[in-house]
């Protein structure tokens, strides 16, 4: 007899993280902070070492109250995880059965698809217009039915957002008894008017979650922190499913000390600011279409001619020590997403697609 894990489970293709940077080029790959993380945090976390014999506190109490005090939230409606990633799968686990069916934007992040496929669900993507989520074709596919919708916003790898008027609008035309989960990772770089902190929606509907990480303006993506803000009740399903310690000392104590470095999150804005606008301007003008994008990365559109295309791409800036993302398993076969870097980076950036044009 061979041993079987539960049905589904083989079907799942696991997550392939950006590729690593080989010595001496530069990871532009993974939405990393060109920044780094805060120097406080940094410290924290060095500081922690000598705790580490201890466990930590299972409540993660010291950062939920840290968190509630930078986004004026109640500490007793957060959840902290391991990156939001734990948190996106810890909803799944608590509300997700098979055969029930899970709604995304059709571009949406490829999380979402393996939450739904870890418990057995079936994820259905609604059709986007301009790489953008079209709250109609969400609504019309969900109508058929769905456990959980999940939307980030703004959207990662196309880099678009919806105003919260759209939002609201989702939220009113699905059934009472449908999640819906905002997948905040990016929220902090955005300030475009119709912009609203989705945190809000949390107070105002009792069946919409907001996740946030840590792992972008905050540089800490190595640490693996994250977090819900949510309904008491599913706040108290959460922690009912969640491991009693999953989150670990140091990311508590760096997590703190980075909530509470306003100024670090400001210059990293303002650094995005600079350069996402740098290198949309500078890759359209070399003919290439850029989605427009508030977050700390651009999708960029390749002609399929062969030679041309997003694969020659990848493969010339990879041989210039640049590695940036294919997003082929998007459904993007023609398009490189491409991070935000230091100054230097960008420039190599769009020297090197440049040359690559020209050739
Ligand atoms: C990067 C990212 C996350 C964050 O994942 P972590 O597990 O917190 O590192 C979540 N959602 C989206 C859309 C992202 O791009």
């Amino acid at each position: 007899m061979t041993l079987e894990p539960r049905p589904g489970l083989l079907d799942i293709k696991p997550y392939k993280p950006g590729a690593a940077a080989p010595e001496g080029a530069v990871k532009l790959s993974s939405n990393e902070n060109a920044l780094g993380c805060s120097d406080k945090a940094a410290e924290a976390f060095k500081a922690s070492a000598d705790q580490l014999h201890i466990y930590p506190d299972g409540g993660a109490t010291v950062l939920r109250d840290a968190i509630a005090e930078a986004e004026g939230l109640d500490p007793e409606r957060i959840v902290c995880g391991a990156g939001s990633d734990e948190i996106l799968q810890l909803l799944g686990r608590a509300y997700l059965a098979p055969g029930d069916r899970v709604v995304q934007s059709q571009y949406g992040f490829l999380v979402y698809r393996l939450v739904a496929m870890q418990s057995g669900a079936t994820i259905v993507s609604a059709p986007e217009s301009d790489y953008t989520a079209d709250i109609d074709s969400v609504l019309e596919t969900a109508k058929d039915g769905a456990k959980i919708v999940f939307i980030a916003n703004p959207n990662n790898p196309t880099g678009t957002w919806v105003p919260d008027s759209d939002i609201r609008r989702l939220r009113d035309g699905l059934p009472e008894d449908t999640l819906l989960v905002v997948d905040g990772a990016y929220a902090e770089f955005v300030d475009a008017p119709g912009w609203e902190n989705p945190l809000k929606l949390v107070d105002d509907y009792d069946n919409v979650v907001v996740t946030r990480t840590f792992s972008k303006i905050h540089g800490l993506a190595g640490l693996r922190l994250g977090w819900m803000y949510g309904p008491k009740e599913i706040v108290d399903v959460i922690h009912r499913v969640r491991g009693p310690f999953n989150v670990n000392l140091p990311a508590i104590e760096a997590g703190v000390a980075a909530i509470k470095d306003r100024d670090f999150v400001a210059r990293s804005k303002a650094h995005n600011d600079r350069w996402l606008g740098f290198l949309t301007q500078s890759i359209r003008g070399l003919g290439l279409e850029v989605t427009p994008s508030v977050c700390n990365f651009v999708l960029v559109h390749f002609p399929e001619t062969e030679g041309k295309d997003a694969m020659s791409a990848n493969a010339f800036l990879a041989d210039r020590g640049l590695i940036v993302r294919p997003v082929q398993p998007y459904g993007l076969p023609n398009a490189l997403r491409i991070t935000v870097g230091l100054e230097a980076d960008n420039r190599r950036v769009v020297e090197a697609l440049e040359a690559f044009t020209a050739a």
